[in-house]
């Protein structure tokens, strides 16, 4: 079947499934996105874009940016200093889980690809940029995703900061058992975490991204973009932890590594050498795109792309 197909047939299966998944409530502006809006894009090992439904449509990146946040930490520090500070396990509890931080080993949090685990690496990179950090993260962002002009949504932005009330429990706990450091501005860290999560992106940016970590951080002009070494950690933090507490059913399911955001992309890793990113905003109770998790679900059948 030729590509084009295979996103077509995806789509028309998983579009069935847009009542069944429900637009992240908890911040007010990504509520008013219509969960019956879907999008999917594919790069071919040739480079060659295909596109379906949607794929141009904005949204906010939410965890995704998760990835560019923690490559930075890691181009900056040490491997094992950084475990000091965050963890490699999957998750086994919601991604803003107050419990699963609170149990934890030396209460760091379990991984970058969690809310916790995100606030303390934008604490790690304001230890070194200070208040320049969110325009450092935007840029890396900008080259990652090969798109310059990428920008935040100041509506998501303001509406996520002022309902943020778990992650600002989180960071507060984090600071009380030293995790942050108390140099550190609170609100400063968090502006800095939210701006991030409000960048917004489309499905075709998507599939750059993962186009170039599917081929160890080359892009199609195989200019390396990426550290191999990096693109190899955050692919096997994406198949452990990339969908939270979902990874191990979305491995069994999918068998791709990839990470999810609550606006509803989901972006994917294929060492088969593919860029595969998907769009819908409404979320299972994990957090992840319902439809989009269906359109890779097809995909990575007809393509042979399971991993496992
Ligand atoms: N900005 C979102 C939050 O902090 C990101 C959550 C996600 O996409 O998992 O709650």
């Amino acid at each position: 079947m030729k590509i084009q197909e295979v996103l077509q047939k995806s789509y028309d299966y998983a579009i069935k499934y847009t009542d069944k998944g429900v637009a992240a409530n908890y911040i007010p502006e990504l509520a008013k996105e219509d969960k019956h809006r879907a999008g999917g894009a594919i790069i071919s090992k040739e480079g060659e874009l295909y596109e379906v439904g949607s794929a141009r449509y904005k949204f906010s990146i939410q965890s995704i940016i998760k990835i560019v946040i923690y490559l930075c930490v890691l181009e900056n520090y040490d491997f094992d200093y950084i475990k000091k500070f965050i963890g490699v396990k999957p998750s086994s509890k919601a991604f803003n889980s107050i419990i699963e931080l609170e149990l934890s080993n030396k209460q760091i949090p379990v991984n970058p690809f969690i809310n916790a685990g995100a606030i303390v690496a934008c604490s790690l990179l304001m230890e070194k940029y200070g208040n320049n950090t969110f325009d450092m993260i935007i840029n890396r962002a900008r080259e990652v995703i090969e798109d310059d002009k990428l920008d935040f949504s100041r509506s998501i932005y303001s509406s996520e900061s002022s309902s943020a009330f778990a992650n600002r429990a989180l960071t507060y706990m984090l600071l009380n058992n030293e995790i942050i450091d108390r140099e550190i501005n609170v609100e400063d860290l968090l502006n800095t975490y939210f701006k991030s999560c409000s960048i917004l992106v489309d499905a075709v940016d998507l599939s750059r991204l993962s186009f170039i970590l599917s081929r160890n951080g080359k892009d199609i002009e195989n200019k390396q973009v990426i550290d191999p070494d990096h693109a190899c950690i955050i692919r096997t933090l994406m198949a452990t932890c990339g969908t939270y507490d979902y990874s191990g059913d979305f491995a069994i399911r999918i068998g791709l590594p990839a990470k999810s955001g609550v606006g509803g992309g989901i972006v994917t890793a294929s060492k088969a050498g593919y860029g595969i990113g998907v769009y819908c905003p409404g979320l299972d109770s994990h957090g992840n795109s319902y439809v989009g998790t269906r359109m890779l679900e097809s995909i990575s059948k007809e393509l042979k792309l399971n991993i496992y």
